[in-house]
């Protein structure tokens, strides 16, 4: 076997074990390869079930989070999805295999351009990608199904509650920056909100605005 097909089979196996258990989700990370959206010096290290960086001082999230972050999402073949935080756009990949509409976003344009080029490289053509602060959602395309945020904010921001539709689901990491984070998921029922704690988590900060072209 190739060092990349073993690689790759290694990664199932760690995805497995940590808790990624939904088969629809382990075919759509078999199928999307991490090695694309993992640039210059960690590009041998893409299989492994670790964070790594990329460009604008940003993380690709480890592969078994992604995994359960999106198990967690529950996502159905008739669900339009809002991701904020593209990043290298691995995260929309995988939503874009179980989701009807993928609408990703992220204040780094130079991620986003990079994103939009993995995804037409790939042919994934139910994903839209902007330059915008996901903090505000997405107005324009709202309600949405499922939200997912992959940096962490204090609180879940209002306007994401406000863009959830009527039994959505959001799930995303609330702390501090630097201390403890926690991944919650919030259903929206009729009456309100309903919130659980699913685990601890380290995510790059929700900041506020559009990031300065470097
Ligand atoms: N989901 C990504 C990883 C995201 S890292 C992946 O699969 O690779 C978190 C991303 O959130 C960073 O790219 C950062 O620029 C972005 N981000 C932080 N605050 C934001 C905001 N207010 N609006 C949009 N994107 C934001």
């Amino acid at each position: 076997m190739s060092f990349d097909a073993e690689a790759k089979m290694q990664l199932l196996f760690a995805l497995r074990s940590r808790g990624v258990t939904d088969s629809l989700v382990l075919e759509a990370m078999e199928k999307i390869d991490r090695g694309l959206f993992v640039k210059g010096y960690f590009t041998d290290r893409a299989y492994e079930d670790m964070p790594l960086p990329i460009p604008c001082g940003q993380t690709i999230s480890q592969p078994s989070v992604v995994g359960l972050m999106t198990q967690a999402l529950n996502v159905s073949n008739r669900d339009k999805v809002l991701e904020v935080g593209t990043g290298s756009g691995y995260q929309a990949a995988i939503l874009s295999q179980l989701a009807r509409r993928v609408y990703t976003v992220d204040r780094h344009r130079r991620l986003v351009v990079e994103a939009r080029k993995v995804f037409d490289a790939l042919d994934l053509s139910n994903i839209t990608a902007f330059t915008a602060d996901g903090s505000f959602g997405l107005q324009e395309q709202a309600p949405f199904d499922r939200i997912l945020v992959t940096a962490a904010a204090e609180d879940p921001p209002g306007p994401l509650l406000a863009q959830l539709r009527i039994g959505g689901i959001m799930v995303l990491p609330v702390g501090q920056s630097d201390a403890v984070q926690h991944l919650i998921r919030v259903t929206r029922t009729e009456q309100g909100f309903d919130y659980d704690e699913l685990r601890p988590v380290r995510f790059v900060p929700l900041v506020e605005g559009l990031a300065k072209e470097s």
